[in-house]
């Protein structure tokens, strides 16, 4: 059994003063039961809790750190940042140059505005989008996750495309009046819903590679199949690459299938492990933003140095195609060695993976959107979960969460957590 002495310690203090003891709830054990480790320092692949237990990461912040914890190069730029002042609420050069550097990386996104977290981006585009177009309808998909803004806090009924309802006390439903909702990888149901509400839909937002809901590649021609369907209706597409942006290809989601969105939301990654989020796109869709355009949107800390030069550093680490092609030779080693564990052992398992994001649900279907994830096996999951802990592999503790590898993460850490996955499938 693991030591927790510690971290149960500052779990019940912690409980008494942040609601569930965390400030973000992915971050408790609620839906696998027990206390999670408070931790005390990352480096490379690594972390430690505040007990010594040390474990290979496989959540990174879910997603963020993709040069590993504490990479030297974003360490140094940091202190040498903070040394010149955290913030100066004016414009400084680090800004233009990780705008340079994005806009290098994704060249649909010509003009950019910097935020401080993906629910920011994606509250904010969707603000443009609906400015722009005068039409305030919006489509999301059933699983996917585009931060805690009101409007997008919406359960999915089922049949085709539903009314939204909120799903939060608080959420006004005035507020999700003109939220819909379609299934993720229906072309036919998105049709529909852009049919039965024509004139009135101002934008559609996709994950165009869902990561929250586990991982779930869209299927052939559905991005595709969004771009047309937004064109002859009218509607911006907006990607949510606040995940998938830098993780599965260096260009994101609209690089990999070549698919062009008008507005494309960035969080996570581009900030380097500092709270920093991105929304930008057309040009002319850009300048309605204030204080060129009539959209108001600000913030006292965008754009702020440290979070900057933190970005900026962690974006030059993954420019190399050796760099993606490390990612892939990573995920096929871990995939062979977890099927490879899961047919001697008898486990239905499937695996989803795209550059740096791997994705395995306890399921003996292919999961391919919100409905099929969630018929996947919760209880041995929890018990999977505990089990890998005690190996010293850190998972997110859901199974609709995504796993994430860095330029840390090579064979010996692959090789461990295939030991893990062996030993612990076998008491499964
Ligand atoms: C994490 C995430 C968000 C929200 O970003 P925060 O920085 O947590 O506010 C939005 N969209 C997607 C796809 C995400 O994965």
């Amino acid at each position: 059994m693991l030591n927790l002495d510690k971290s149960i310690q500052l779990f019940n203090d912690a409980s008494d003063l942040l609601p569930g003891g965390v400030n973000s709830p992915v971050r408790a054990f609620n839906s696998v039961g027990g206390t999670p480790p408070f931790i005390a320092s990352g480096s490379g692949a690594y972390i430690e809790d505040v007990d010594g237990n040390r474990y290979i990461d496989y959540v990174l912040s879910y997603g963020p750190l993709i040069r590993g914890h504490a990479h030297p190069a974003v360490v140094s730029a940091l202190q040498a940042a903070a040394a010149r002042s955290t913030t100066y609420g004016a414009p400084n050069p680090h800004e233009v140059t990780l705008a340079k550097l994005v806009r290098e990386m994704m060249p649909n996104i010509e003009m950019m505005r910097f935020v401080n977290s993906g629910t920011e981006a994606t509250m904010s585009v969707t603000r443009l989008a609906r400015a722009f177009t005068g039409k305030n309808g919006i489509i999301k998909f059933k699983g996917n996750y585009h931060g805690h803004a009101d409007f997008f806090l919406v359960e999915a009924g089922s049949g085709v495309a539903t009314l939204g309802l909120p799903n939060s006390p608080g959420v006004p439903s005035s507020a999700v009046a003109d939220t819909l909702v379609a299934p993720f990888n229906d072309l036919e149901a998105v049709a529909a819903t852009f049919a039965a509400n024509k004139g009135k839909i101002g934008a559609l937002i996709v994950e165009p590679i869902s990561g929250n809901m586990g991982l779930v590649l869209p299927a052939a021609g559905f991005l595709e199949g969004l771009r047309d369907l937004c064109d002859a209706n009218d509607a911006l597409l907006i990607f949510d690459e606040v995940m998938t942006g830098f993780r599965c290809h260096r260009g994101g989601a609209q690089a990999l299938y070549n698919v062009k969105p008008d507005l494309t939301a960035l969080g996570k990654v581009i900030g380097g492990g500092l709270p920093v989020g991105a929304y930008g796109g057309r040009r002319d869709i850009m300048e309605m933003v204030a204080p060129i355009g009539p959209m108001y949107q600000a913030g006292t800390l965008s754009g702020n140095p440290l979070a900057m030069v933190a970005g900026i550093e962690t974006l030059k680490g993954i420019q190399d195609e050796e760099v993606w092609e490390g990612f892939a030779e990573f995920g096929r080693i871990l995939d062979d060695g977890i099927q490879q564990a899961a047919k001697k052992h008898n486990i239905p398992i499937q695996l989803n993976r795209v550059g740096s994001m791997q994705g395995f649900f306890f399921n003996d279907k292919p999961v391919t959107n919100y409905t099929t994830a969630a018929t996947s096996d919760a209880n041995r999951f929890r018990k999977f979960f505990h089990l890998m802990l005690e190996e010293g592999i850190y998972l997110a503790p859901s199974q609709f969460e995504a796993a994430f590898i860095s330029t840390a993460h090579g064979p010996q850490e692959a090789a461990r957590t295939i030991a893990a996955f062996e030993r612990t499938f076998a008491q499964l």
